[in-house]
């Protein structure tokens, strides 16, 4: 994979994003503008760079350097699985409390108001596994953080975490820490 393929795959969803992501203001509550990815899910060739862009994260001088992709509920889902398929490793959900049906780690941590918890199942990640994260938005980074801690509690390292887009105005790096962050666009 040459330098050139990279940057033509990384225009190319900078441009989508540029065009097919809406900023809707006051959603879910007052202040906040929500970045609305549905129409670019909804295209097919928007939705194709993005996942090309994000699997490039995984892989080093054209080799796949990672063995699983974990993706967060819900909108990380959407294009985490996709991504391992691109990359050939598999796919695996970081879920809310209460959704996994076998044994899991469970981490909370801190929201603007209140408290959220993510599960892993136990088995999902095997020791020594190199696993690649992937959501649509990286805000305050307590997802990612929540879900590199998961990932450590089942043997595993999270070696970087690839986002569509990456808000400058919130703390997100910080508090994800020595963990690499790829994001597509930075707003
Ligand atoms: P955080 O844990 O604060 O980094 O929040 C990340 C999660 O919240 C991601 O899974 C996003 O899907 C969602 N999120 C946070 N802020 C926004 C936003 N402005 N627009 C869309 N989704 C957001």
């Amino acid at each position: 994979m040459t330098l050139g393929h990279t940057a033509d795959v990384g225009r190319a969803a900078a441009e989508a994003l540029a065009t097919l992501v809406p900023d809707v203001a006051d959603f879910p509550e007052p202040g906040i503008v929500f970045k609305d990815i549905t129409p670019l899910l909804a295209d097919p060739a928007g939705l194709r760079a993005v996942v090309d862009a994000l699997a490039e994260v995984g892989r080093r001088d054209g080799e796949v350097v990672v063995d699983k992709v974990v993706g967060m509920e819900a909108r990380g889902f959407i294009l985490a699985a996709p991504v391992a398929l691109a990359l050939g490793v598999g796919f695996v959900p970081v879920r809310k409390a209460g959704k996994l049906p076998r044994e899991t780690h469970a981490v909370s941590y801190a929201l603007e108001y209140g408290e959220a918890t993510l599960e892993l199942h136990r088995d999902a990640i095997a020791p020594g596994e190199r696993v690649l994260l992937v959501d649509d938005v990286l805000a305050t980074g307590g997802t990612v953080a929540a879900t590199r801690d998961l990932v450590a509690a089942c043997g595993g390292t999270a070696t970087a975490v690839a986002v569509l887009m990456e808000l400058s105005f919130l703390p997100g790096r910080a508090a994800v820490g020595d963990l690499p962050v790829h994001a597509l666009t930075t707003v």
